[in-house]
């Protein structure tokens, strides 16, 4: 589960990793009271408008503005709030922004440079240890340093039985050449983020940049932040953080109903029970000549509220030419979930895409009978390979 820049902010200061101080606003009134907050807090002068969307890429397009004083405060807010910001990570459609994070600047002038660096942590899971991913070439596209100079990126791995040890939290700040306080504050950030990381059960922090200010302090000007969603039982707290603006308004309610949906950009769409048959199913629908609109894994205990559930889910993307069911009936018995898709289909009514179900398994002869003499635009099938036959039918018209 992804969280916000802000949220991910306020978990690292828990820990004790010093960030870029920031309140959030959702109007530009709200914006210019955290800013003066800001100032009689942090004593900063400047203030940095930031655009909460689940991506990143803000500061490129657009969604990331210095105000240097607090009519710049409002009209940057202003412009930001409810824009939709378009990133290289949003996709073209862009995101709609309803929150801004007011933050100080840190790039403030001092005695030294400030520099900005790369700090990651992650799963590995060919090595199945954590790593810290870093580099000096922070505060700019990574998968650009990636590509063309990948020996600018350091990993450090991290043993799971004994954990981070100093030396590593050492190594990471010597590589980055950094000495006197600004040695030690590295360490103390990198020692509190990886504390922080296996406490919350987070699968990614990123932190681009972190930051060495002009006077040698270590911070978090970004943070992205993926919390594990198998672990967020232990979190209650962290789960609140979620935030459904941000998600697929379809992958939101296929979970309300505790299915697995991911949605694709194909015509078929598909819903299977279990994850391998239905990675199976995506196989045969492109076999056919087809392309997968969604995942779809109804569980294993499928009925007919489960099977309606689906339906009205898939019926709801435009882009749904055809439907294929594919049921193995193990637990759950065939002709029960052909009683369920044909009530299902009489419930929803003015159901217009051709259905193919394929049952198999216990009771599968009278699945397909119930299918076929439901007298609805349904089309049974017990082989799979006169599913893939049926879909490829449907699609070229010959059909439905
Ligand atoms: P991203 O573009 O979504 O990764 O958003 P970031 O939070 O990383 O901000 C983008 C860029 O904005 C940073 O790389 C900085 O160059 C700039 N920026 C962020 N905070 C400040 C600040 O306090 N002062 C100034 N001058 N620039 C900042
Ligand atoms: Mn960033």
């Amino acid at each position: 589960m992804n969280i916000h820049e802000y949220q991910g902010k306020e978990i690292l200061k828990r820990y004790g990793v010093r960030i870029q101080e920031g309140i959030v606003a959702e109007t530009p009134e709200q914006a210019v009271e955290a800013a003066k907050r800001l100032t009689e807090e942090t004593g900063t002068g400047w203030h940095v408008i930031k655009a909460q969307i689940h991506a990143g890429g803000r500061g490129k397009g657009g969604g990331v503005k210095l105000a240097k004083n607090l009519e710049q405060v409002k009209e940057l807010s202003e412009q930001i709030i409810g824009m939709n910001l378009v990133t290289h990570q949003t996709g073209p459609e862009g995101k709609n922004v309803h929150k801004v994070l007011v933050a100080q600047d840190v790039y403030y002038p001092g005695p030294s440079e400030t520099k900005e660096f790369y700090v990651s942590i992650l799963l590995d899971r060919a090595t199945g240890q954590n790593v810290i991913m870093y580099s000096t070439e922070g505060g700019m596209d990574i998968e650009e340093v990636a590509e063309h100079t990948p020996d600018k990126i350091f990993k450090e791995y991290i043993n799971p039985t004994v954990g981070l040890q100093g030396f590593q939290a050492r190594k990471v700040a010597f590589n980055f050449g950094l000495e006197g306080e600004a040695f030690k504050e590295m360490v103390k950030f990198i020692t509190s983020l990886y504390k922080a990381y296996v406490d919350t059960d987070s699968s990614m922090f990123e932190i681009n940049p972190v930051l060495k200010t002009s006077d040698n302090k270590i911070l978090a000007v970004d943070a992205k932040v993926d919390l594990d969603d198998n672990a967020l039982f232990r979190h209650k707290d962290l789960a609140d953080l979620r935030d459904t603006n941000e998600e697929d308004p379809l992958e939101v309610e296929a979970g309300e109903h505790n299915l697995n949906y991911v949605k694709l950009d194909g015509n078929v769409g598909c819903m299977v029970n279990g994850a391998g048959l239905a990675m199976a199913t995506m196989d045969i629908i492109k076999l056919s000549g087809g392309e997968p609109a969604n995942f779809l894994d109804v569980g294993g205990g499928a009925n007919a509220k489960t099977v309606e559930a689906g339906f009205r889910i898939i019926l709801k993307d435009p882009n749904v030419k055809a439907i294929l069911i594919n049921i193995f009936g193990g637990i759950v018995r065939c002709d029960r979930v052909a009683n369920g898709v044909v009530e299902a289909y009489k419930n929803i009514g003015n159901i217009d895409v051709p259905i193919i179900v394929r049952l198999q398994g216990t009771n599968a002869e009278e699945g397909a009978r119930i299918i076929d003499e439901s007298g609805l635009k349904v089309y049974s099938a017990v082989a799979l390979k006169e599913a893939a036959q049926k879909v490829k039918d449907v699609i070229s018209g010959v059909i439905a």
